[in-house]
């Protein structure tokens, strides 16, 4: 889920034979990879359940079970919660470090991430069932830029200072928050961890994680680097466990002064209530969506066919921005629709670790809804007229007609002759029920630090 100059699954599989001739340069994945991290991660050790309950983490390629994870609850979340305000308290090593420390730790992370991209691939790849190729070129690539893209920006968060009535001097400090919890999907698990803990780190918070508990093992591993790293304990927590218990708990929990939750939208709901009913903590949402992807009779028909292939099927369609509701002007509508059933035919289903694989197993699948528009008012007004409001995609060689339906649509993201171009430094949310806040670039600082307006009495010299 990057735009960087990486190849996207749908380009390396268009052309299997060159995809054949150069598969001694591709990475594999790591053989009899070894499971090592099974346990609730608190203060930078390794628990088991207070509960002793364990639950089974299964290959949704294969069926089979892969091992077992100790399952965190209420009591856990207690424990972590406590590690995570105690490694927060006012003069800990964190609390005290300097910012340009705390950016270094994360730079530091992002190497670890790099030296075992294969592991973490593998492991992504065995746990998610998305291709293996995939999860090293995207999802790596974006968990390594997230981290060194906030790296960056630990020392160079800023107040003002402001030219207030009277004598006074005014300034402001950006200050953390407290601590985050942090609830993850199970679609881009290892993505979603960086583009949680990298921004929340990056402004001085400790967090209390939770991956989805079909796909905490990646999530673990990353425990590992972060005490390997050298953050302090207590400051990243990663509670394992199932989402109406351990994830309910966090949501509720008064201990913790945020929530960031990316899921669904009945869920993000669950979890603005119980922010609302414990704490009233700050509530960041990423939610679902049913993107419109509207293509005008002047796109390149090839590039735009391939592009809303893409752009519904990447990551067996497994994804928040699919383009699901495609707007086809009526001219080319039945072409359209022909190379793109001919295109969906040729998509290779098969084993998360073979090559040519383009799509692993299926949870929820992508339903490619193509639909036939006369005029740019009629197509605004229809793309518009859903509940949700993540993303939408314009295809168009005319400038006029793209900035216009750009600016026209109710979306937080809106590409142009483009699809799933994301990037670390641009904002990512939704309007309407998509979400609430923005992650990503600067804004997603904002997330996660509290503003502090601090006014000094200046005295006068006469006085
Ligand atoms: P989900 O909402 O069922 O689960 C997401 C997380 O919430 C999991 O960790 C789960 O355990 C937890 N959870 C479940 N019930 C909970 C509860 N009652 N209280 C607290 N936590 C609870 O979603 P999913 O099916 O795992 O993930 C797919 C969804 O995520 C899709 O709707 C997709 O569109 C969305 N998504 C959104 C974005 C985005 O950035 N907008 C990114 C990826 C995925």
């Amino acid at each position: 889920m990057t735009s960087s100059k990486i190849e996207m699954p749908g380009e390396v599989k268009a052309d299997p034979a060159a995809l054949m001739a150069s598969l001694h340069l591709l990475p594999s994945p790591t053989l009899n990879l070894e499971i090592k991290y099974t346990k609730i991660f608190i203060n930078n050790e390794w628990q088991n359940s207070e509960s002793g309950r364990i639950f089974p983490v299964y290959n949704p390629a294969t069926g089979e079970q892969i091992c077992e994870i100790e399952e965190a609850d209420k009591v856990d979340t207690d424990k972590a919660v406590r590690a995570a305000r105690l490694a927060f308290s006012l003069g800990s090593v964190w609390r005290r470090m300097d910012a340009s420390e705390r950016g270094h730790l994360l730079d530091k992370l992002a190497d670890l991430v790099e030296r075992d991209r294969a592991i973490l691939a593998t492991m992504e790849s065995l746990n998610s069932g998305k291709p293996f190729l995939q999860a090293f070129y995207v999802d790596l690539q974006g968990v390594v830029k997230t981290l060194r893209y906030y790296a960056g920006w630990a020392d160079k968060i800023h107040g003002m200072t402001i030219p207030v009535d009277g004598d006074y001097f005014t300034f402001t400090r950006h200050e953390p928050i407290g601590v985050c919890g942090q609830i993850i999907p199970w679609n881009f698990p290892l993505l979603m961890f960086a583009w949680k803990i990298a921004p929340a780190l990056c402004c001085g918070n400790t967090v209390v994680i939770k991956p989805a508990e079909q796909t905490p093992l990646s999530a673990l591993y990353m425990g590992a680097l972060i005490k390997e790293a050298g953050f302090p304990p207590g400051v990243v927590n990663i509670l394992p466990g199932f989402g109406p218990i351990v994830g309910a708990a966090i949501a509720s929990h008064v201990g913790i002064d945020k929530i960031a939750f990316t899921g669904s939208t009945e869920v993000g709901k669950l979890i603005q209530e119980a922010a609302g009913r414990s704490n009233l903590k700050r509530v960041t949402l990423e939610l679902g969506g049913k993107s419109p992807n509207i293509i005008f009779a002047d796109a390149d028909l090839d590039y735009a066919v391939e592009q809303a292939h893409q752009g519904v099927f990447f990551n067996q369609g497994q994804c928040c921005t699919a383009g699901s509701r495609i707007y086809v002007e009526e001219s080319i509508y039945e072409e359209f629709v022909r190379r793109s059933v001919e295109r969906a035919k040729r998509r290779v289903v098969g084993s998360p670790f073979d090559p040519t694989t383009e799509q692993g197993p299926q949870i929820f699948g992508p339903v490619q809804e193509i639909l036939s528009f006369k005029t740019m008012d009629e197509v605004i007004e229809r793309a518009n007229n859903s509940d949700f409001g993540l993303v939408a995609a314009v295809f168009t060689n005319d400038i006029n007609k793209a900035l216009t339906v750009s600016s026209a649509m109710q979306a937080g993201t809106v590409w142009i002759n483009c699809y799933n171009a994301l990037n670390a430094q641009s904002p990512f949310g939704g309007f309407k029920m998509s979400g609430n806040g923005r992650e990503m670039g600067e804004c997603g600082l904002r997330e996660y630090s509290e503003v502090k307006t601090v006014t000094i009495k200046i005295p006068q010299k006469n006085s």
